[in-house]
């Protein structure tokens, strides 16, 4: 865990700095670098492509940026934090006095120290996030002011990251970060480095049941794109996870999937008890991150987001003050081990499909009825062997599994006695393993 703590430190440090957006080159450097934790495969997909209501933008890239008075003085300097400019930013480099500049000019509203974080990804401007103090000083020197914003906008592409894990099923469970914010450590570093980490966990898993489709797209636009890239296979996914501040000093807590009363947040839960979690729940929102693409009616993936300190929650979202003194790699290791947990308790899920599914299966014909009726054979839970067997052709859907359909039925009932007839209907290909 130690050794753990200090890896996700180094990249912290070093992916902290990077000037990150939906594109641009930023966004491949980043890529690269966590490419040293698992072997991501970056796509470029040009600017331009459709996909489904929404086309793919400019590419954005930003060298420098300021606001200087006529003898140079740097009163705001994106070397010094890049988050004082509004990204997607068009060029600029003009004169201004106070009056023209003062309508680009964003502050925080609550933070009189921290720089708010401003985008404008599609629609033209440009703009500078300052500080109060920023505020004033440029109200009282009036002007005329050297404003620049030294950023090239224009067709190039959007860069996004995949690892595709193999397991012995071809089911496959979605994992999701997004890649497209600059210098903020919760929202959103602190989900991409702890997702790399997660990946490697899984990439090392041996005897891996479930295939994984892990991405690191921007958000919004990328996981959209993704979707439109990838729509057959991910139309197929069950469950999904998407990876999001991780790492704050306050509370545990997971936002639910769409439908509730999915196996994927009763695991969750189970694993918050089991570590003695005194946990936050959100139930699921239209609002949040990636979710609302991978949830949406052509995917209705069911997604879940465990996080600490959950974005819109903390005072320091969305600001300067969401940085390495609010995050701290320990903290991410804390959600790093539940999700690892939550890994190895979706590893453990078997899953069968009834092949028969058209009306009752006809039991006498395979051999499965009792030729007198009655109890069979006694089972743990009280419930016959043909309660089980009727229970299993009636749920197994390809979607629930085994500990699923306990929980549904019968909490007592017994996993292996459920297991060990559930074998038995796969051995007379009524179900079949997915
Ligand atoms: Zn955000």
């Amino acid at each position: 865990m130690t050794k753990l703590i200090a890896e996700i430190d180094t990249y912290l440090k070093r992916l902290f700095p990077i000037c990150r957006s939906i594109t641009g080159n930023g966004n491949r450097e980043t890529l690269r670098i966590l490419q040293e934790i698992v072997p991501l495969t970056i796509h470029e997909v040009p600017s331009g492509t459709q996909v489904y209501d929404w086309v793919v933008p400019d590419e954005w890239n930003i060298f420098d940026a300021w606001i200087a008075t006529p003898d140079g003085h740097r009163i705001v300097d994106f070397r010094q934090c890049n988050l004082h400019v509004v990204s997607y930013s068009e060029p600029i480099r003009t004169m201004l006095n106070w009056d023209d500049l003062q309508p680009h000019l964003h502050i925080h509203p609550k933070l009189p120290d921290a720089i708010p974080y401003r985008t404008s990804y599609y629609k033209r401007d440009w703009g500078f996030c300052v500080t109060h103090s920023q505020y004033n000083e440029l109200k009282q020197f009036k002007g005329p002011f050297d404003v620049v914003i030294d950023s090239t906008l224009a067709p190039g592409s959007l860069t996004y990251g995949e690892l595709l894990l193999p397991g012995k099923s071809k089911q496959e469970i979605l994992i999701s970060t997004y890649i497209c914010h600059p210098s903020m450590a919760n929202d959103n570093l602190s989900g991409m480095v702890m997702t790399a980490f997660l990946a490697r966990f899984i990439q090392r898993l041996k005897g891996r049941h479930w295939s994984y489709r892990i991405v690191f797209v921007p958000e919004t636009i990328g996981a959209i794109t993704y979707c439109a890239i990838n729509e057959t296979f991910m139309k197929e996914i069950d469950i999904g996870l998407v990876i999001t501040t991780v790492g704050g000093p306050g509370k545990i807590g997971y936002k639910k999937s769409w439908n509730p009363k999915h196996p994927i947040n009763r695991i969750i839960e189970e694993i918050f008890n089991e570590a003695g979690i005194d946990f936050v729940t959100y139930p699921f929102d239209i609002h949040g991150s990636d979710e609302r693409q991978y949830s949406s009616q052509a995917f209705r993936i069911n997604c879940a987001t465990i996080c600490k300190d959950r974005y819109y929650e903390y005072m320091e979202y969305h600001s300067s003050f969401d940085n390495l003194a609010f995050v701290t790699s320990k903290q991410i290791a804390q959600v790093y081990e539940l999700y690892k947990r939550l890994i190895v308790k979706i590893e453990k899920r078997r899953i069968y499909r009834n092949r028969i599914f058209h009306c009752e299966v006809m039991l006498s014909r395979h051999g499965l009825y009792p030729a007198n009726g009655g109890v069979q054979r006694p089972v743990m839970s009280g419930k016959s062997e043909l309660d089980l067997i009727l229970w299993l052709l009636f749920l197994c859907d390809g979607r629930k599994s085994l500990e699923d359909i306990i929980y549904e039925v019968d909490e007592n009932m017994d996993v292996a006695e459920l297991s060990s007839i559930a074998s038995l209907l796969a051995e007379k290909n009524i179900l079949e393993p997915v």
